[in-house]
């Protein structure tokens, strides 16, 4: 197949070889560099079976996937906050044959065993030629384990470069954008969408290491033209622009300002579009399924809503026995299921998880439940195993409620689970992180609140104040462990 990256490649970077690629704070690389570099890097690779990468939000992460990439040896990017027990369980399921990592950083016991191959920024080698073809594996990347342990996907190459082209078609996205993030790199968010993007449209891009509000602001007023985030990012940013109009200002100057990984809360895209007249666009994808739907550059961006699926992407809405539903309705609720060239091929070593995953003709059971909206919008109400509340003869997704909740003044956070009831089947459980634990807003205030706001048989039935809500590395709620707790 043609390269992942034609701007690396070796007639590329003679022209384009000054042109910016990457940067990590103080520390940047040109396409030329970066190609130097990953040249390198992939002389010590070449031949392994699969290398894992010691994924820190550093320079080094992003050289050591391009050279795997390069060299076509599947790389396995590592969380480095991941436990002893997570990793354990990683390094079994995926046997690498050795492990890339920054110099000097600290590796756990866990990867005592494999041989440890230091990435220099610095180091030069011939550009490998890239030849690997279109269904060969280029990651494979575990999923969030937002319910359950992770699962390794592995994901070709085609899905990389479909994925990739279709969000550059939906975006506009050029060699002229400059994006800044700083999201993990371990996880199709920061990784694929934010490292490999910028490099596969020849643009660039500024991580910020650890996500702030002034590093987003800094780049977006110095000449970053896009940001990507989780939804607990834009949180910070709403709750920060009332007192920093530097991000006001930079906001308002980006030309796209994308959220993904998690349904971004009304509230806060609310919040974001009356202080700097931006609305942020959602996207919607998964480890599995690289992305599928999105708004457009020049769509209609609505809170509460993923767009319209991407080029390629056929996406369908099924009922529980498997009829499609093919109403715009804005209210008939169902699985989201999609095919297309975006597609992982296996959870690796899981032949059973594999084949439950698809239906007989090819698509991909997300789990995920929605509607779509007259014009086409797809609208996300939940996950099927944790946000389709049954209660009294009502299918209640958990995510509107969360929504109503967030809107009063007395929540800080808000998550929104079922528990058996004997009367209603299931009754609806408020979580809530009080804006003052002094004085946190009784059930009934906020039973009202959302009867108001929805329906009478949406309110909460009962309510249970936390300190904070169980998140894992992508700000995602982590439900079962506030069930099963
Ligand atoms: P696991 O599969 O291990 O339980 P996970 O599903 O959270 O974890 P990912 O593949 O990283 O792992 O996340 C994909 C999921 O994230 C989707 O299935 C969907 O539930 C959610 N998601 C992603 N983008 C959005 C979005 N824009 N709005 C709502 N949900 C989203
Ligand atoms: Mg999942």
């Amino acid at each position: 197949m043609s390269p992942l990256f034609p701007a690396l490649s070796p007639a590329a970077t003679g022209a384009g070889a000054d042109r910016p690629a990457l940067r990590f704070g103080e520390r940047s690389l040109t396409y030329g560099q970066l190609a130097a570099a990953a040249g390198g890097t992939a002389d010590h690779i070449r031949g392994a079976g699969r290398v894992a990468v010691w994924a820190t939000p550093a320079m080094e992460t992003a050289v050591a996937v391009v050279a795997a990439l390069l060299a076509g040896v599947p790389a396995v990017p590592l969380n480095p906050k991941s436990g002893d027990k997570e990793l354990g369980h990683i390094l079994s399921d995926s046997e690498p044959s050795l492990v890339l990592a920054p110099p000097g950083a600290e590796l756990p016991p866990a990867l005592g065993a494999l041989e440890r191959i230091d990435v220099d920024v610095h180091a030069t080698g011939p550009v490998p030629e890239d030849r690997a073809d279109d269904g060969a594996p280029a990651l494979v990347v575990y999923t969030s384990g937002t319910t359950g342990p992770p699962k390794g996907a592995v994901i070709p190459r085609r899905a990389l470069a479909a994925t990739l082209d279709a969000l550059a078609d939906a975006w506009r996205w050029t060699d002229d954008d400059v994006l800044v993030q700083g999201l993990p790199l371990f996880h199709v968010h920061g990784l694929v969408l934010g490292i490999l993007g910028p490099l596969r449209r020849g643009g660039s891009v500024r991580h910020l290491g650890r996500f702030t509000t002034e590093g987003a602001a800094r780049e977006l007023n110095d000449g970053a033209t896009m940001l990507f985030g989780v939804p607990t990012m834009y949180h910070r940013i709403a709750e920060a622009l009332p007192a920093e109009p530097e991000l006001a200002k930079a906001l308002a100057g980006a030309r796209l300002l994308v959220s993904g990984s998690a349904a971004l809360p009304v509230h806060d895209h609310e919040r974001i579009a009356a202080a700097t007249g931006r609305r942020v666009i959602e996207r919607y994808g998964m480890t599995e399924t690289l992305m599928n739907t999105s708004v457009r550059a020049d769509g209609q961006p609505r809170a509460g809503t993923v767009g319209v699926p991407l080029p390629g992407v056929q996406l369908r809405l099924v009922e529980e026995d498997g009829t499609p539903i093919a109403a715009l309705d804005g209210e008939s609720v169902g699985e989201i299921q999609v095919r297309g060239p975006n597609l992982f091929t296996e959870y690796l070593n899981r032949p059973d998880a594999t084949a439950a995953a698809f239906t007989e003709d090819g698509f991909f059971r997300t789990g995920d439940m929605a509607v779509r909206d007259p014009d086409g919008y797809v609208r996300i109400v939940g996950r099927k195993a944790t946000d389709l509340i049954k209660s009294g003869g009502y299918k209640i997704g958990a995510g509107e409620i969360e929504n109503a909740l967030l809107e009063h003044p007395g929540v800080r956070e808000a998550a929104v689970t079922g528990e058996p009831d004997p009367d209603l089947g299931e009754r609806i459980v408020a979580w809530i992180v009080p804006a003052d634990p002094a004085s946190p807003p009784a059930l009934e205030t906020l039973a009202d609140h959302v009867a108001g706001r929805l329906a009478p048989h949406k309110r909460p039935r009962v309510v249970r104040y936390v300190d904070a809500l169980p998140r894992n590395d992508m700000g995602k709620i982590m439900k079962r462990a506030l069930t099963d707790g």
